[in-house]
């Protein structure tokens, strides 16, 4: 792809850290919100690692390390690496997860999430994206995360269930389908609100009778999950 030498990987790296710090102190801003003081290690590490600036389009590349969201064509959005951050900590998984992500765009979130976890499905409705997407992450080296072209709003029932499941796109509500395949206990984030609403992003944690307990996080604005057909 990009021919970077290594004058350019140690200035992203230096960007790459001053994106860190700058989500460490949102972080700090959004602590009674979040419930959350800081990043957790695992997310920490995966957001000084994940080469963003490989995962967005080539005109992006001066911004690849601001924290905030950046359009990867398609008229869709890489979210903010904050956003990324905080869904990834709100999941609470671990090196022994599989996790689920609906809405691949630039696949960033689910390389910081392969960084972090056993294995990662994501599911991309518009076809260029997911298969740039999943070109750009098998040449950055990932070899846990596949990437399926498709309606996330059907979850992906043959990997279920998923001990956590991310959606990076906003539904007007929690989608059946996906809740299903959660495991008990497990957790899910999801911007939740429809046209014109203003979204939150919010946390559901799957009880052992099929419901769920539900936290609000925080206000945000996400594109919209564009029902399938
Ligand atoms: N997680 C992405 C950001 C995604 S933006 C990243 O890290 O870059 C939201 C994405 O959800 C868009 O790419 C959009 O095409 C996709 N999307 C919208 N509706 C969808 C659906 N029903 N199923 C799967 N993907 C969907």
């Amino acid at each position: 792809m990009l021919g970077f030498g290594a004058a350019d990987s140690q200035d992203f790296a230096a960007q790459r850290a001053r994106m860190v710090a700058e989500v460490d102190a949102m972080y700090a801003e959004t602590r009674v919100e979040t419930g959350l003081a800081a990043m957790s290690p695992a997310v920490r590490a995966a957001l000084g690692k994940v080469e963003r600036h490989r995962l967005v389009p080539p005109s992006q590349l001066p911004a690849a390390y601001r924290n905030y969201p950046l359009p990867i064509g398609g008229g869709q959005t890489i979210s903010q690496p904050y956003i990324v951050a905080l869904s990834s900590d709100l999941l609470q998984v671990d090196a022994r997860s599989v996790v689920l992500e609906v809405g691949t765009g630039s696949g960033y979130q689910a390389a910081v999430l392969a960084e972090m976890v056993k294995q990662v499905y994501t599911i991309e409705l518009i076809e260029s994206l997911g298969k740039t997407a999943a070109a750009k992450l098998a040449e950055l080296g990932y070899r846990n995360v596949e990437v399926r072209i498709g309606d996330g709003y059907a979850g992906w029932p043959e990997k279920a269930p998923f001990d956590g499941i991310v959606v990076t796109a906003a539904a007007p509500r929690v989608p059946p389908a996906l809740l299903a395949q959660l495991k008990t206990g497990g957790r899910m984030v999801i911007p939740v609100g429809g046209e014109g609403e203003i979204q939150y992003l919010k946390v559901l944690a799957k009880r052992a009778d099929g419901g769920y307990d539900e936290k609000r996080v925080l206000p945000v604005r996400f594109v919209p999950l564009v029902p399938g057909k």
